[in-house]
């Protein structure tokens, strides 16, 4: 489980959104006026295409392209140790 807290003020500092694994597809996905294609169907919640490690994987993030959490505040703040949170859910 992870302990990394989901807050405003940590998806501000995420840098997914800035790494070159986070694809094209994804950042249409997650822009505001999309967040309809983020809720589970099976669990009737929104997921979050940002932050994967508070959250859980990448529903389309699926190739490795190189990895940005070792340079984010988050990261060094809670001490994470894994990288690819977008790849495998508690990172890889
Ligand atoms: S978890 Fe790492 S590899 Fe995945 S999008 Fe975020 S910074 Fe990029
Ligand atoms: S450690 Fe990676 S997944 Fe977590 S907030 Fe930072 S960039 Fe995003």
């Amino acid at each position: 489980m992870s302990k990394v807290e989901k807050t405003r003020e940590n998806i501000l500092k995420c840098l997914c959104k800035k790494c070159p694994t986070y694809s094209f597809t994804c950042k249409v996905m997650a822009m505001p006026g999309n967040l309809i294609l983020l809720v589970d169907p099976k669990e009737d919640r929104p997921w979050a295409e940002t932050m994967f490690c508070a959250y859980s994987k990448s529903n389309c993030i699926k190739e490795e392209k190189g990895c940005l959490c070792a340079k984010c505040e988050v990261y060094k703040e809670n001490e994470l140790s894994n990288l690819y949170f977008c790849l495998a859910d508690g990172g890889k």
